[in-house]
């Protein structure tokens, strides 16, 4: 075995370390994620198998590729204008773009153990005669089914990364973790590890009938971002998020946030071009706003319709309680 590789075992192994004794403890009373056993499975694609494993647990093998793959995509990023020069306040271009690569791989693994900690393994499981130990749940066309649970692992994992930016920060060598706008600064590059890893994902998902399009979980994603950072702008209802009325002042506290973190971000990815009915529905989104602009946009806000039914034929089969915020 090369040093590359023990590099990339090294750090498949980090990111599982991170989001059981971390990431998870953050985000779940319950301990959930020492239920997963963490392994590797040589692979050349963006990939990871997750299955039930013993009783209660799930064993969760990622790709020995994954590193490799968000790395290169992340060497394709423009650091430059206000990109580099929160990168220097962060101790450079290298720790800054460390945080994006490690921050992808984590997320990688996250979306993976929020499938598990979700119920989405276990309600599949169920649904099918061959491997069901019980009474078949509720059903839920596949479609809706693929769809939701795709949309809520990218939006929790990406809600929980952003939650661990402290912890995220200090597992890079050489990042300076002080000053005013760090956490502004540290989020840019966990928004730059997390959507080069989702862009990947999402282009190497299937394209089925029913599985969101790349657009769609962009969207969704920015919505979930929107939410970590101004979660009292927002109110429940039948489980799914609607805009509280807020102050002009805490509207524009938020859009500026966005608008040296996020944003910049995106442009870096080339995500973002506000001229397009997609670059005006991610605006919205950052202002809290339905989007309805482009076909991406409107199936997003089509599918949280389906939500409250998604939810219902999930309850039985979540795993932790971090979901029950989303219960009627
Ligand atoms: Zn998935």
């Amino acid at each position: 075995m090369g040093e590359e590789d023990l590099e990339t075992l090294t750090l498949i192994r980090v990111a599982g370390e991170f989001v059981t004794y971390v990431l998870f403890p953050g985000i779940d009373e319950t301990a959930f994620a020492e239920r997963i056993d963490w392994r590797h499975r040589e692979s050349a694609g963006l990939d990871a198998i997750i299955s039930p494993w013993r009783k209660d647990r799930y064993r969760i093998a990622i790709g020995t590729a994954v590193p490799d793959l968000i790395l290169s995509r992340l060497q394709a990023v423009n650091v430059e204008g206000e990109t580099a020069a929160r990168a220097e306040r962060l101790g450079g271009i290298e720790p800054a773009m460390t945080l994006a690569w490690f921050a992808g791989v984590a997320f990688f693994a996250t979306h993976e153990a929020c499938h598990a900690a979700a119920g989405h393994v276990a309600y599949q499981k169920a649904l099918n005669p061959e491997t069901s130990t019980g009474d078949l749940p509720r059903p839920l066309d596949l479609a809706t089914f693929r769809l939701l649970s795709e949309l809520e692992a990218d939006g929790a994992a990406a809600a929980s990364l952003l939650s661990a930016d402290y912890e995220l920060m200090r597992t890079i060598e050489g990042l300076s973790s002080d000053g005013d706008d760090r956490a502004d600064s540290a989020m840019m590059f966990i928004v730059i590890g997390v959507f080069a890893t989702l862009e990947l994902l999402a282009s190497e998902g299937p394209v089925e009938d029913g599985y969101p399009t790349p657009e769609t979980r962009y969207l969704n994603v920015v919505a979930a971002v929107f939410r970590h950072v101004a979660p009292h702008l927002l109110l429940l209802k039948s489980g799914d998020y609607v805009r509280r009325e807020a102050s002009g002042e805490e509207v524009q506290n938020v859009a500026n946030r966005f608008r040296h973190s996020v944003l910049p971000a995106l442009v870096a990815l080339n995500h973002f071009d506000v001229t397009t009915p997609f670059g005006e529905d991610i605006a919205a989104l950052l202002g809290g706003a339905v989007p309805n602009k482009s076909e991406a946009g409107r199936d997003l806000a089509r599918y949280s319709r389906n939500r409250a039914r998604f939810m219902r034929a999930l309850s039985g089969f979540r795993e932790t309680r971090m979901w029950d915020d989303f219960n009627d």
